[in-house]
């Protein structure tokens, strides 16, 4: 394919007005990177190049981009019904999609709720959270408890549970009432390492030492990604999760497993809970639920979580929360559409089968010029670079655009980590291709 927009040629004016979420807006209309269309591994710019996509689009395209049944189901939908209120109605797809996801995730998580977004997801678990202490009458238990480096959306929820200083430090006091379990990255100890670092299950004992502070009966949830993506691939130590569980089944609070990156087979298995072993209370989702192709997020939530709140009067509305587009008849038809084509073609296991080949690969990477550490854990891998001049998130940069603008190759980055996040469609030969595209983006930005 070979895409050449007649929009390609955009004047400074033409940029002026789309004011871009998370980008250095002054910069980029400087030198913009534009995408014209997506096939499979590969995005097409609009000067006509080929990208191959070692990103998933952002984490969410696990199946690869454009796909012909995805793309059908949403036309046949958009055709057939546009929308549907979801308040106090409801369409075949939304039951139809939930119980698809429910039957994915560990069992007892029986119940989904949908909103739009990453942001959405956490945002709705947490308040489902305090909502459903309070509906027990344990009206203490009002504390959400994140960790430094987690990144939970940019809701006020998540943004106060979550531990990147940038995302928080100019929006006020945030919501009362939160705290921290320290990051769970250690480079002195888990450097270079492939799977869960043995090191630093004992990080997860800091919440003991948040319930003697706060005290008994204050804490309503704590919210971990299994594995923080988005500040730069940071993997659960070994057994961390599970004891994390076991102090707040100790404790009466509620684990809720941050799984918009995670979800969908990133990790090898539908959640990251399967390939822990633990199961949490609340899990959230969004990303590849419908492989990107329209938004939509949403939390799987343990049944007798979701008992608590159909005690009262039939007629009342159980739960006060809820979005316009909740459950999307176009998001649902994607969903549906996605999770088959995962199912038949077997991504989950792909990812399993691939992530020994794709660890050893990108390892290699080590001996390039100031590769600093690099961690992989199922279809993923972070490599740190040094910050260039002292300056955090420089090189980072500058890697992310010379690896769009030399050498065709999409990635993500994390400060100065790169993060590999190729959809679960990619072949062996790609991954030798991003690789080696990898390299030379390495050098060029040493
Ligand atoms: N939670 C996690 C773990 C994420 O990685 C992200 C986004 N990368 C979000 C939440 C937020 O998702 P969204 O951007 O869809 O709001």
């Amino acid at each position: 394919m070979n895409i050449q927009s007649p929009r390609s040629v955009l004047s400074p004016n033409d940029l002026a007005a789309y004011w871009m979420p998370f980008t250095a807006n002054r910069a980029f209309k400087q030198a913009p990177r534009m995408l014209a269309g997506a096939k499979d591994m590969h995005y097409f710019t609009t000067d006509g190049r080929k990208i191959i996509d070692a990103a998933a689009g952002m984490w969410c395209s696990n199946a690869g981009h454009c796909r012909a049944p995805i793309t059908e189901a949403i036309t046949k939908q958009a055709a057939e019904m546009d929308y549907a209120p979801p308040f106090q109605f409801g369409h075949p797809q939304a039951f139809e999609l939930a119980s698809r996801i429910a039957a994915l995730a560990p069992k007892g998580l029986e119940q989904v709720f949908f909103c739009n977004s990453g942001s959405e997801a956490a945002d709705t678990a947490l308040k489902i959270a305090l909502a459903y202490h309070a509906t027990r009458g344990e009206a203490g238990c009002t504390r959400l408890i994140g960790r430094e480096r987690g990144y939970h959306g940019v809701g006020f929820g998540g943004i106060s549970v979550g531990g990147m200083v940038n995302n928080r430090r100019l929006f006020g006091a945030l919501l009362n009432g939160t705290d921290h379990l320290p990051a769970t990255y250690n480079h002195e100890h888990q450097a270079f390492s492939k799977g869960e670092p043995e090191w630093g299950a004992h990080l997860a004992d800091e919440l003991e030492r948040l319930v003697v502070l706060h005290g008994k009966d204050t804490i309503a949830a704590v919210i971990v990604e299994p594995m923080a993506g988005s500040t730069g691939v940071l993997v659960a130590p070994k057994d961390y999760l599970k004891r994390l569980r076991a102090i707040c089944d100790k404790h009466n609070i509620l684990l809720i497993f941050d799984e918009v990156i995670t979800g969908f087979g990133r990790l090898g298995y539908a959640f990251a809970a399967e390939r822990y072993g633990v199961v949490p209370d609340m899990i959230t989702f969004a990303k590849g639920v419908t492989n990107g192709a329209v938004p939509m997020g949403g939390v799987i939530v343990r049944e007798d979580i979701h008992d608590t709140f159909m005690k009262g009067p039939e007629h009342i509305v159980e739960l006060f929360h809820g979005y316009t587009y909740s459950a999307h008849p176009l998001a649902c038809a994607a969903g549906l559409a996605t999770l088959n084509i995962y199912r038949d073609e077997g991504l989950f296991e792909r990812a399993r089968q691939l992530e020994p080949l794709f660890a050893d690969a990108v390892m290699g990477l080590r001996k390039e010029p100031n590769v600093t550490d690099i961690r992989t854990v199922g279809l993923t891998a972070g490599i740190d670079l040094a910050p260039k001049d002292g300056q955090g998130g420089l090189r980072g940069l500058t890697a992310l655009a010379c690896a769009f603008n030399d050498h065709d190759l999409m990635l993500r980055v994390a400060g100065d980590t790169l993060a590999l996040t190729p959809p679960l469609i990619v072949s062996e030969a790609q991954i030798g291709e991003i690789i080696d595209k990898v390299a030379g983006v390495i050098r060029s930005v040493a």
